[in-house]
Order: structure tokens, then sequence, then C-alpha cells
């Protein structure tokens, strides 16, 4: 178990986050000391592995540390207040964002999904708090095993419907893949069972025919002067092969991405180049040539992808990109901060800022920055649609609901938006398990239970402070309706 602390005591640039890792390590391993996850493993594994993910992903320090610390104050008596204290109000910040996501709770409703993945980023502020979540999701998802079927199966679907969409938007396909096919078996059984037995045995069959044809084209991409950083062998996600072949009949040679050949290469001309030497070799399928370079994905991928008619005219894919592309398309949005990183070791997250300035480095300012920088990623912001949340929040019925408001809302406006009656007999409210006043102000993740009283009319003082336009209107009619009886 001393690894994780080796490697960080190398990569670390200050001494300062080497004893905050030391003290992290320490005070995680205490606090869950004696608990057990259901596995029967030591809790402290959980928190080891999250912390291990996220310093491949190449995270800052901070983020590093929170994701040691990420169930501490959820799961042990070690609170938020010792937290900060011990260790700044950074570290305690991403923790608590990680611990206000444990609220967000898929339950199967399709139309649900897309609401809870934006409260996901509106409760997280900081992206650094997704990718603690993301992480601690994983290792979940990889010790799924252990729990009880009804669980795997929730757990599954909120992996497949809410963390596996928000990985690939952030640019983390290669996670948004591993979490998408990890949740797979448990909920396809059946499907799974079937690709097992009929496609392990075509994935070899195709590594061997791609053996072949491996020398063919290292030779000829060496011929033309183009050096080759990497080649491998992209296997399509159990997943992903799935939905394919749910289009083709379960037809498996209508798959001819099932194994593709990626090849690596140092520069854009180099990828241009190595595309043409490909096409000369074996012709292209028509309508299968995709420059995702010159047109990135929306979620910032960038590559070259061609299928061709390969040895013994099997259709064959091949995916050409430079090294910066490849490790965007692994980390995502975490790549563009080690590029910056290396830059200028000064700037961005490592720069010296107040914890308000870091506030400010919240994740939308961040993607803001990343636009600036990469202005290609236009299109990425766009399907985050950031606009929409910096004045909306999103809140939750007892029942897992997500209801979205205007910013300033309050429990009346919102058993308006639940149903006009609840509205108008509303007489109290309960937010998080505590009683209210009605013109409390709520905030994103927080769970709403409003007290009914039959009898109860709208009071005129409720048009002071709520927000909605229906809330409005309902109280005007109902006070309009109050008028004429009492005359
Ligand atoms: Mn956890």
């Amino acid at each position: 178990m001393e690894s994780l602390l080796q490697i960080f005591n190398k990569i670390s640039r200050s001494e300062k986050d080497v004893e905050l890792m030391g003290k992290a390590f320490r005070i995680a391993e205490e606090a869950h000391h004696g608990q057990t996850r259901q596995s029967g493993e030591p809790y402290f594994r959980h928190v080891y592995f999250t912390a291990l993910r996220l310093m491949e992903w190449r995270l800052d320090a901070p983020t590093i540390i929170a994701g040691l610390l990420h169930d501490v104050v959820e799961d042990t008596s070690y609170t938020l207040e010792q937290l900060k204290r011990d260790f700044g109000d950074e570290i305690a910040f991403l923790v608590d964002g990680v611990t206000k996501l444990s609220r967000v709770r898929y339950r199967g409703v399709k139309a649900q999904a897309e609401n809870l993945r934006k409260m996901v980023l509106a409760l997280s502020e900081d992206l650094r708090v997704v990718m603690i979540k993301l992480a601690d999701r994983l290792h979940n998802m990889e010790t799924l095993e252990a729990l009880p079927a009804q669980k795997q199966r929730r757990i599954a679907l909120e992996t497949t419907e809410i963390y596996a969409p928000l990985a690939y938007r952030l640019g983390m396909q290669n996670l948004a893949g591993e979490l998408e096919d990890l949740a797979f078996p448990y909920l396809y059984p059946e499907e799974y069972a079937w690709l097992q037995k009929n496609v392990a045995e075509k994935y070899e069959e195709r590594e061997r025919y791609l053996d072949n044809v491996r020398p063919i084209l290292e030779q000829a991409l060496k011929d033309n002067g183009i050096l080759v950083l990497k080649i491998d062998y992209r296997a399509k996600r159990w997943s992903s092969l799935w939905k394919k072949l749910k289009r083709h009949d379960l037809n498996l040679e209508q798959v001819y991405d099932l194994i593709a050949m990626r090849i690596i290469v140092r520069t854009v001309e180099d990828c241009y180049a190595a595309l043409g030497v490909i096409h000369q070799l074996w012709p292209p399928l028509p309508g299968r040539i995709k420059d995702y370079i010159a047109l990135p994905k929306p979620n910032g991928y960038r590559s070259l992808h061609t299928t061709v008619f390969c040895l013994d005219n099997k259709p064959t894919e091949f995916q050409i990109r430079t090294i910066a592309m490849h490790e965007e398309a692994e980390n995502g949005i975490a790549a563009h901060w080690i590029y910056e990183e290396a830059k200028n070791p000064r700037s961005f997250i490592h720069r010296k800022t107040s914890p308000k300035d870091k506030r400010r480095f919240a994740w939308v300012a961040q993607l803001r920055d990343w636009q600036e920088q990469f202005p290609g990623s236009k299109e990425f912001l766009e399907s985050l649609k950031v606009d929409f949340f910096r004045d909306r929040i999103f809140v939750i019925t007892p029942r897992g609901q997500v209801i979205d408001l205007p910013a300033g809302s309050t429990p009346v406006d919102f058993a308006y938006q639940i149903h006009s009656q609840v509205g108008d007999q509303c007489s109290g409210a309960k937010v998080n398990d505590k009683i209210v006043s009605l013109d409390h102000k709520l905030q994103s993740g927080d769970v709403i239970e409003i007290l009914l009283q039959k009898s109860k009319k709208p009071s005129e003082s409720w048009l002071n402070f709520i927000k909605t336009a229906t809330a409005k209107k309902r109280v005007r009619a109902a006070l309009r309706q109050k008028k004429k009886v009492k005359r």
C-alpha cells in the first residue's frame, strides 16, 4: 500500500503537497479503520484506488488528496470543519462537492437523466469535483460484484445513464467506454453471454489478422519517412458493439471496426501523410473516411478514421492521431491542464491564487478558458449548455424527481412547479429535512418536501418573494377568486 505515496512524492513539486498527502493518507486510514466494504475488503482500499486513478489522470495535488479523503465526511466521524482546519479551504471544498453529489440518484426515469447530468455539473461548481466522482464511480463499478443484485442494477443503470455520458462530454471517452462496459453485464446479462460466446473468438482471429497487416504498414510508413510513435489495436467495447450489432441484425461481418488499428504519430501533417500511405496500399471504402481533425466531434475528439479493403479484401478500420490527440482522447479535459501546465508551470491551477480566486475558477470559468484556448471546441461548450446553468438551480423531490427552477426560487415556486394544487395548499416546507420559511432561497441539490394544509389559501405576501411566472400567475388568480367569494 506504499506505492501511491511513493509515486506522489516522485511527481510532486512542492514539499507542502508531500506533507499534506502524507497527512491525508494517515487520516483517511485512521478514519476508515475497521470499516469494510461489502466484499470484505478494508474500506481504505476504495479511497486509495480512487486517488490512484486521479493521479493516473494527472490531476493536481489538491484533487488527488481530496480523492483520498472523499468519503471521510460522509462515512466517518471526521467532520468538514476538521477537514478545513487540517487541509485548508480548497481541499475541503472539493470533498464537500463530492459529498453533495451523493444526493444525486437516478431512479430509472429516462426523461430525468439529462436534468440529473446537469445537476451533477451545477452541484460540482468545479470540474475537479466531477473528476473525483468519476474516479470514485469507476472503482465502485470495478467492485460491483460484491453487492446484492438489485443494488448492482441500480448502480449500473445510473453509471450508464448519468456518469458515462458525463465522462464522454468531458472528452474522457476512454473512461466513458470503460464505465459502459463495466455496467453492460449487469444490465444485459443475456446479451453479454451471447457476445462472449460468439465474439470472443472473432476478436482473437482479428488480432492474428492485424498481426499480418502491421509489418506491411510499418514498412510503407517508414519508406515515406513517417515516424510512428506507437501502433496498437483497439478492440470495440462490448456495449458499443452490441448497439451496432442490433442495427445489423446481429451480423458480425457487418462490423468493420471490431478491432481497429491505431497509429500514433508526431504531427498533424504526419496524420494526413499516413492516411495517404494507407490509401495507396489498400483502396478505401467510400463514405468511411472521417476527418475528425478538421471537424472534431462535439466533445473535442480528434483523429482520422478510415476503413479500407485490406489484406484478403477484408474491410479494416484504421485510426490515426498525434500523441496529444491520443492523450486528450484518453484523459479529456484533464489533458488540457497537463499541456497548459507544461507550457507555463505558474499558470492555470498551479498558479498562486487566493481561495476566492479558486472559487471563481469554477467549472464554468474553466470551460470558458478552454474555449478561448481551443477555439474549435465551441460545440463542446454548447453541448454543456453553460448559459443554462448560470441562472438555474436543480432541486429534488423526496422521490428523487429533479425540478429545474430559476435561481433565487423559493419553496412556493417549487410547490407550484409540482402542481397548482400543491402550491395553493402549501403551508410549510422542509429543505434537507429541516423546516424552513416559505421565502427561503433554494439551492441546487436541495431535497424539498412541501407540507400541505387542505384549507390553506395562497397569501398575498407570497408575491413579494416568488420567482417563477407560473407561481405568480396562480397566486394572483387564487387571490382574485378569494375576493370574489368574499363579495
Ligand atoms: Mn466513494
